[in-house]
């Protein structure tokens, strides 16, 4: 079937050693199965470092060093196994981040996740958020929902793009469409709530404490927020198996929306930057941790 992704999508290259939050720290990576049946086999030189380094306990993985690095990273932050065997060598979580995939009637849809760095300042840095191209063909066949996002995403698109309205309007406006918005909780309800969830980084548990629906954007970068905003609708509404599904996604990502702007508020934020580190991180917590995800995706449609 065919394979679509949005304009941006082909520009995108790991930055490797230049990357300063790498996937390749504080993430414990599974090795899928068929990668582990080339590492079981393999004869090359770096093989016995490979199969050394993996935990076979539960599902098997590579074990983290103390530092939480992956131990195949090396001191100047690039790959050991790309360096010593090459790409193909890589594990399927590996070889896949930060891409992510929603099936639609039409094909398949690619992305790049918003906690990788590089990803984040594309999707920031790209005004064309609608725009879709197609990239060629992947494995399997279109398997037709009865719910469609698609036309709702696409009038998400239109009324966020309106520039001709302010840009809290256009907030406003989707949240009635869909009968969900963030302030249908309390500020103090949002902020306990946000202090019970997981966190990769515990300093982030404190800094979204600061959370506050109708705080105001920050001055000129509304323009970055609303990217984030269609970003999050793209990732989400479109794995929308029906219309509670969606609307659910259309208040997360309003909430994400919400938390990046409240975050860069109180941080003093005041450039692209700033933003793309706030947004990174806001992705990070709360969109890699399925938990995390499906309460807060619950508690906004409760
Ligand atoms: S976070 Fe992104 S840019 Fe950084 S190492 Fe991972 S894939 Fe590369």
């Amino acid at each position: 079937m065919k394979l679509y992704a949005p304009t941006y999508y082909p520009n995108f290259t790991c930055i490797a050693d230049k990357c300063l939050h790498s996937c390749c720290i504080g993430w414990e990576i599974d090795v899928d199965d068929d990668t582990m049946q080339v590492y079981d086999t393999i004869t090359e030189p770096y093989g016995q470092a490979i199969k050394d380094s993996i935990d076979r306990e539960d599902t098997p993985h590579f074990r983290l060093c103390a530092d939480e690095r992956c131990p195949h990273l090396d001191a100047s932050g690039l790959c050991k196994i790309i360096t010593n065997l090459g790409e193909g060598y890589l594990c399927h979580i590996c070889r896949e981040h930060p891409r992510f995939y929603n099936d639609t009637n039409y094909g398949k849809e690619v992305g790049l996740g918003m906690a990788c760095e590089e990803a984040c300042r594309l999707i920031l840095s790209n005004g064309n958020y609608g725009d879709m191209v197609e990239i060629g063909e992947i494995d399997g066949e279109v398997d037709l929902i009865d719910f469609d996002p698609l036309p709702h995403r696409e009038q998400i698109y239109s009324i966020l793009s309106d520039h001709s309205l302010p840009y809290a309007e256009r907030l406003r406006i989707i949240a009635d469409t869909h009968g969900v918005s963030p302030s249908d909780k309390t500020d103090d309800e949002w902020r306990d709530l946000l202090g019970s969830l997981e966190y990769l980084d515990e300093a982030h548990r404190a800094l979204f404490s600061s959370y506050a629906s109708a705080l105001s954007s920050p001055e000129g970068l509304e323009i970055y927020l609303e990217r984030a905003l269609a970003y999050f609708i793209y990732r989400h509404g479109t794995a929308a198996w029906d219309e509670d599904g969606f609307r659910a996604a259309v208040g997360f990502a309003l909430f994400c929306e919400r938390l990046i702007a409240s975050v860069a508020n109180a941080e003093g934020v005041n450039d692209l930057a700033g933003l793309i580190e706030v947004a990174r991180m806001v992705s990070e917590e709360l969109e890699y941790s399925e938990e995390n995800t499906e309460t807060l995706k619950s508690e906004v449609i409760s």
